[in-house]
């Protein structure tokens, strides 16, 4: 399904923007934020059908702000994938016991970026069987 609309958290400038172009590339609507508290705020209002969320951010962190999406009935569901320039094993441990679905390194590696976000979206909503008999 093309057209999804996909949330970019993202302070940094750059990042922001070549997230953007890779999507709307593909065919994804986007809607962006450059902080946790305005990512989150997007989200509920109008939640989208999925997340690409940067950790460090200015005020909320990435982390924070998956909390609050998390104990929100309007967005607990949506697919909220980690986008983080730290590479190091341990915090990809610690991202991912935070709740994350996935988690992309900056810089992203563009057909990987892709790949992963195809995959997540095709993924059934939760609650829901993967296929039906
Ligand atoms: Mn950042």
């Amino acid at each position: 399904m093309a057209g999804e609309l996909i949330l970019i958290v993202e302070d940094n400038e750059k990042n922001r923007k070549l997230e953007r172009d890779i999507l709307q590339f593909h065919g994804y609507r986007t809607v962006e934020a450059e902080t946790g508290e305005d990512g989150v705020t997007l989200a509920q209002a109008s939640p989208p059908a999925l997340i690409l969320m940067d950790i460090q951010l200015p005020g909320m962190s990435g982390i924070d702000a998956l909390r609050v999406l998390r104990a929100d009935e309007r967005t607990r569901g949506i697919p909220v994938i980690a986008v983080t320039a730290s590479a190091m094993t341990q915090d990809r441990q610690k991202i991912m016991s935070a709740g994350f679905d996935g988690y992309q390194a900056n810089p992203i590696d563009l057909n990987q970026f892709v790949a992963a976000l195809r995959a997540m979206l095709a993924r059934p909503p939760p609650g829901r069987p993967a296929c039906t008999p």
